[in-house]
């Protein structure tokens, strides 16, 4: 690692219109170009990857760099694949996954974990066997979780402190007034800074939570584009189940 490069931030959880996101690559791109400081951002749809591919052809349009990723709803919950070349099918158990992504070099990220709110690794698996499954990092802190659940992001700071694992932050962001939101600190400025970062847990995050406002407006940009009837039975198979 070259210790001399300066501290960059990273966006490492972001939606588009590629899955239930409310802006398109294009949208986000300019956004974080335009009224961020990022210098790199990860595109994870959910149990989708094109929408990060074009992503990466257009990156050097807007002088970011983009991590091809996909947030992958594996049978125990939420996982982020970062530096990914194909997509991984969506209902493979956490280890499945987690080793698919390793197979093809990419990173394994346990996102939001203790968020009960949402399909998350450590509700359906305990924190105990969280910690065995062979992650590159942890998601400490993610801006767009809900303020009665917002405790989950130091139970999360906790564990990944206790295992010494990379300390994740993302803002989660389904609309462009949340990009940025949270970051996760890392030396240099390209993707394969970000990489090496997360590999030598040289990295911290930090953020700032989504106002109501923000939540309100996320919602009404997620309908506007899944449309209200999607919308609806994104809650009915997404959010509510999650509780379970
Ligand atoms: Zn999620
Ligand atoms: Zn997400």
């Amino acid at each position: 690692m070259n210790t001399t490069k300066v501290w960059n931030f990273a966006d490492l959880h972001l939606h588009t219109t590629y899955s239930d996101g409310g802006a398109t690559v294009i949208e986000v791109l300019e956004h974080a170009m335009r009224n961020t400081n990022l210098r790199a951002v990860a595109v994870t749809d959910h149990d989708e990857i094109e929408g990060a591919f074009e992503a990466q052809r257009l990156a050097p349009h807007f002088g970011i760099d983009v991590i091809v990723g996909e947030e992958i709803s594996t049978a125990h919950g939420h996982l982020l694949g970062l530096f990914l070349q194909k997509r991984i099918p969506p209902k493979l158990s956490a280890f499945e996954t987690i080793v698919r992504i390793h197979e093809q070099g990419g990173l394994a990220i346990a996102p939001h974990p203790f968020d009960a709110s949402v399909p998350s690794l450590g509700c359906r698996l305990g924190a105990v066997n969280l910690c065995a499954l062979p992650f590159d990092g942890i998601e400490v802190f993610n801006a767009s979780i809900f303020w009665p659940w917002r405790a989950a992001n130091r139970t999360a700071q906790n564990l990944a402190m206790s295992m010494g694992m990379a300390q994740i932050g993302g803002s989660d962001a389904h609309s462009l007034c949340a990009v940025g939101s949270g970051r996760t600190a890392f030396r240099g400025s390209r993707a394969s800074d970000v990489f090496d970062a997360i590999r030598t847990r040289t990295v911290w995050a930090d953020g700032v939570y989504l106002s109501r406002r923000k939540h309100a407006r996320q919602v009404v940009d997620m309908m506007r584009s899944m449309g209200v009837g999607a919308f609806a039975r994104w809650v009915v198979h997404v959010a509510l189940p999650a509780g379970a």
